[in-house]
């Protein structure tokens, strides 16, 4: 059984979140999303808010299951006996983080390697921070998150 990890702070989960997840899910026979607290990021939602919307838009997957994590992330991974960790690929722009991010796990612990999985191409320009940035003003987000997303986001904003 070879296990992914897929860490991030989802806040808030999105289509290109899953997108990944279920490319992720044809090379990892189970596949585990780790949700990073990521205070420093001041999230809109709460750690226990980000787990709910990823535990409800994935119930349907078979062999995908949440928790949270906090510290390292490659720590986590061998705890958790992953082989890998999964992270999405968009633009160009992510690749130098994500490189070094890679390098860096590389050197902390040598026995997990790093997949990136490239999105739909819908997704390439689908960040989190943008659809809140969306939501906040009003706008649609419909067809970038799951409706739970949606309707969390309007709660958020109060709209
Ligand atoms: P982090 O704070 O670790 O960047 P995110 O929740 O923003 O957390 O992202 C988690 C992972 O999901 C990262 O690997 C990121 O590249 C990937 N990801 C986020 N949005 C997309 C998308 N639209 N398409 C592909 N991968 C994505």
């Amino acid at each position: 059984m070879k296990l992914g990890i897929c860490p991030g702070t989802f806040d808030p989960v999105t289509n290109g979140h899953l997108d990944i997840i279920e490319r992720g899910l044809r090379i990892f026979d189970k596949i585990l999303i780790g949700v990073a607290p990521s205070d420093r990021k001041m999230p809109l939602f709460t750690l226990d808010e980000r787990l709910e919307l990823i535990r409800k838009v994935t119930r349907g997957f078979e062999n995908v299951t949440v928790s949270s994590f906090d510290g390292l992330l490659v720590e986590y991974a061998r705890q958790q006996k992953g082989v890998g960790i999964i992270r999405g690929l968009r633009a160009v722009s992510d690749f130098e983080y994500e490189l070094q991010l890679a390098l860096m796990n590389r050197k902390l612990a040598s026995d997990v390697e790093t997949v990136f999985m490239m999105p739909s191409q819908e997704y390439s320009f689908l960040t989190s921070t943008i659809v809140k940035e969306i939501a906040s003003f009003g706008g649609s987000v419909k067809g970038l998150v799951p409706e739970v997303v949606e309707q969390a986001l309007r709660e958020k904003f109060g709209r």
